[in-house]
């Protein structure tokens, strides 16, 4: 069987309220991330389906390890989130595995990849520095002069960009991004506009954490994405690394899928129809989540939908 799962909803100072166009029931105008497929320790996810139902993903994880091919992994090692940035996130840099693992008791580092859902015109991301040398970088960070130092780019609909941890970044104001991460709360601020909370109190930096995790990158960042055409389906390739694998399907009728590895995490970013797993038939739509784990053999997508398919 697969796992649905249900959506753990986060309040942020830079959220709003478009999220309810995925069909979530918002508990405020003011949710900035719904983390759709998670067991992080900050927001697990409840399985809405039987023979699981009611047990939380990190349960399951730990006690069901045959459906996820045995991964050799103490934390269930991915998470999926939409972002809705109704003003910028902070500006902020995850650090890698090694540093999380010694300064984070142990924790994931955090790589991250956005496919960008929606953006107004004119929005921006903050992506990397506009310098190739760290010891400028620290400088314009002790005086400040962030907006000579933050690379901004203009973003639009359907884009992708991977953010390797190290990478200086920002979602800004009117980009709504869906993203697969490494299953990680790390983030050290670096700036975060002077906001502060309804207590008064501004939110905290982590400035010295960040200054010691940034990385120089020199990379291009226009991803290349390699698109094919399976029978009527587009299937897009976004990103195949250490960390995960990405690909976006626009499911047109029916598909034959093969799963690519023991257990994927599947969300459905648009439209309805129906998955039918092993002859059991469940209706999807816009905003579910589910993981087809190793039980599941056979798979076939009906209907006009478009997925985000993640997995190691
Ligand atoms: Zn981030």
């Amino acid at each position: 069987m697969p796992l649905f799962v249900k959506p753990v909803f986060h309040e942020k100072i830079w959220g709003g309220n478009r999220l309810k166009d995925f069909g979530y029931d918002l508990p405020s105008d003011t949710i900035g991330e719904v983390w759709g497929i998670s067991a992080h320790p900050n927001g697990r996810c409840e399985i809405l389906n039987e023979p699981f139902q009611g047990q939380t993903l990190d349960q399951v994880w730990n006690n069901h390890r045959e459906l996820f091919g045995d991964f050799p992994s103490q934390e269930f090692p991915l998470m999926t989130k939409i972002v809705d940035a109704k003003s910028s996130l902070s500006v902020h840099v995850h650090p890698d595995d090694a540093y999380a693992y010694e300064n984070e008791d142990g924790q994931y580092g955090k790589s991250e990849c956005w496919y960008i859902i929606d953006a107004e015109e004119d929005a921006e991301i903050i992506y990397g520095l506009n310098t190739d040398s760290k010891e400028v970088a620290l400088d314009k960070i002790n005086t400040q002069d962030y907006d000579a130092l933050f690379n901004k780019v203009k973003v639009k609909p359907g884009e992708f960009y991977f953010i390797p941890a190290g990478t200086i970044h920002s979602i800004g104001a009117g980009v709504l991004v869906y993203e697969t991460m490494q299953s990680s709360d790390v983030t050290y601020r670096l700036f975060d506009y002077d906001r502060v909370h309804a207590s008064g109190e501004k939110r905290e930096l982590s400035q010295s954490k960040a200054k010691e995790v940034i990385e120089i990158a020199n990379e291009n960042i226009n991803i290349p994405t390699d698109t094919e055409i399976i029978e009527n389906h587009k299937r897009t390739q976004l990103v195949s690394n250490d960390f995960f694998t990405i690909v976006k399907w626009d499911i047109s009728g029916t598909l034959n899928y093969m799963k690519p590895r023991e257990f994927v995490l599947v969300s459905v970013l648009k439209g309805e129809g129906q998955v039918i797993i092993d002859g059991a038939v469940f209706d999807l739509k816009q905003g579910q989540n589910f993981i087809l784990t190793s039980d599941d053999l056979d798979t076939i997508f009906e209907g006009d939908y478009e997925l985000i398919v993640s997995y190691l």
